[in-house]
């Protein structure tokens, strides 16, 4: 498989450098020439499969001939062993036809684990054949971060330094970032909000003396190894419902759109994945995308489910470009105008086109704590607030009932104590593996929201 940018302009690449590349050179995101497809006989044959077979199987085609099946094969069940559950990503019924993908059994609790877990071992995998190092750097809103590190931890080869914006991340994720001891794991909080963090990113990206200099690479949400790893549990959920006889909806909460995204990849393979809704916090730019066709920046409000309080979803790229007929000029134009006025209008009939598949629901802070609050007295089960905006989102589709449907719980309660005791009364207590994580000594630095100050850490650091 070979790889185009969404802008049309950087050259094709092969999976193992699409995969140390992060974003392309001409400012766009990476995604395969073309669908692999599995006929209906073949999502067949795959039904019943552990996940980790599963994977090996859906995700083979986008990583040919870079690595061959047996060396896929040896990574996903590597990076799988670090998951408590032995289902991976256990289906727990909610419901008629309503369904729960518990995707927090990996080692920082959150659904970013399944993804990172695997790209930190594709990383290592990948490097050592070419004989190369690594500086990751990526920017985290909570969750990334946490699961980029654990990724990457005393991997041969990597360096990562993860920024997170000071004081906006939960006690629990910001511990769980910066009390990982490894030598090759340096934390960085910026006096900023994440989408300032994420900017010092592009920016550092964009010095391409500088990312020359210290071979930058990305485990944030914009690699497309992340997306492929998430299409797995699209399968294997629609696979366990009956599919690709039985269409099946999803609801996902949403933050940069990466993880939906993978919903619609698992479509275009082949599987009947007939809805997909977009549930999002107060910062509901995309769930205002999808009712009115108007993409709008109004600023980032800090929200119970941080690890969706994004201004801009930058995966949402991804879905444009099919949109507008991977014409990556098109791309390129939208974007650029959306940059500068903050504001950009997508043509009625492409909207139209996105609205026959996606729906979208938002729910603000009070409505996240009454539903969890809710859903504790109903049914004794607590949700994270990210996980319960999935939960409801479904509902409000108007083929909830009719199809089954999965709704993504995509990190443990235990990852948001205080907001979940706030919300509901009731403390969740983080499972054992992590039970003292408040006594743990920390390590990181603060820095301005500079980016000559970021470069001259990481450039002292690395020395
Ligand atoms: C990252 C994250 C999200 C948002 O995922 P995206 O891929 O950015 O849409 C939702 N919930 C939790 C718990 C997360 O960590």
């Amino acid at each position: 498989m070979r790889y185009v940018s969404t802008r049309g302009k950087a050259p094709t690449l092969a999976f193992d450098d699409v995969l140390l590349a992060g974003l392309a050179t001409d400012g766009g995101l990476y995604l395969p020439e073309t669908w692999p497809t599995f006929t209906k006989d073949q999502w067949r044959s795959l039904q019943g499969l552990t996940y980790q077979e599963l994977a090996v199987e859906v995700m083979l085609p986008f990583v040919t001939p870079a690595l061959s099946k047996e060396e896929l094969t040896t990574l996903v069940n590597e990076a799988y062993k670090t998951f408590e559950h032995d289902a991976i990503a256990p289906l727990r019924q909610l419901g008629p036809n309503h369904f729960v993908l518990e995707l927090y059994y990996g080692p920082t609790l959150a659904f970013k684990d399944y993804a990172l877990q695997l790209v930190g071992h594709l990383f290592s995998h990948v490097l050592q054949k070419k004989n190369r190092r690594v500086t990751i750097v990526g920017a985290t809103s909570g969750d990334t971060g946490s699961a980029a590190i654990e990724a990457c931890r005393d991997r041969e080869g990597i360096d990562i330094f993860i920024l997170h914006p000071n004081g906006r991340v939960s006690d629990v994720q910001r511990r769980q970032m910066t009390t990982v001891p490894s030598k090759n794991v340096h934390n960085i909080a910026i006096e900023g909000d994440f989408d300032a963090c994420q900017d010092l990113v592009k920016n550092l990206f964009a010095d391409a003396d500088f990312r020359e200099e210290f071979s930058l690479g990305a485990v944030n949400s914009i690699n497309w190894a992340r997306i492929m790893a998430q299409v797995v549990y699209y399968a294997w959920a629609a696979l366990n419902l009956g599919a690709p006889d039985r269409a099946v909806g999803f609801a996902v909460p949403t933050g940069n759109f990466g993880n939906i995204f993978a919903g619609w990849v698992a479509r275009q393979m082949g599987l009947p994945i007939e809805r997909l809704v977009i549930g999002t916090n107060q910062n509901d730019i995309l769930a205002r995308f999808e009712q009115s066709g108007v993409m709008e920046m109004t600023g980032v409000e800090a929200s119970i489910s941080p690890s969706m309080d994004i201004q801009v979803s930058s995966n949402f790229e991804r879905l444009l470009f099919e949109l507008l007929g991977r014409d990556g000029q098109k791309v390129d134009q939208w974007m650029t105008e959306f940059r500068q006025s903050g504001k950009n209008t997508l043509d009625a009939p492409l909207w139209n086109q996105m609205r026959e598949l996606f729906a979208s629901a938002r729910f603000d802070d009070d409505q996240t704590r009454a539903l969890i609050a809710e859903h504790l007295g109903r049914s004794g089960q607590l949700f994270c607030p990210h996980s319960v905006i999935g939960v409801e989102s479904a509902r409000v589709d108007e083929a909830f009932g009719r199809l089954p449907f999965v709704s993504l719980a995509t990190a443990h309660p235990a990852k948001f104590p205080d907001a979940v005791q706030a919300a509901s009364g009731k403390y969740p207590a983080l499972p054992d593996r992590l039970s003292d994580l408040m006594e743990r000594e920390e390590r990181f630095v603060v820095l301005p929201n500079d980016a000559a100050t970021l470069k001259k850490e990481i450039a002292n650091t690395l020395k």
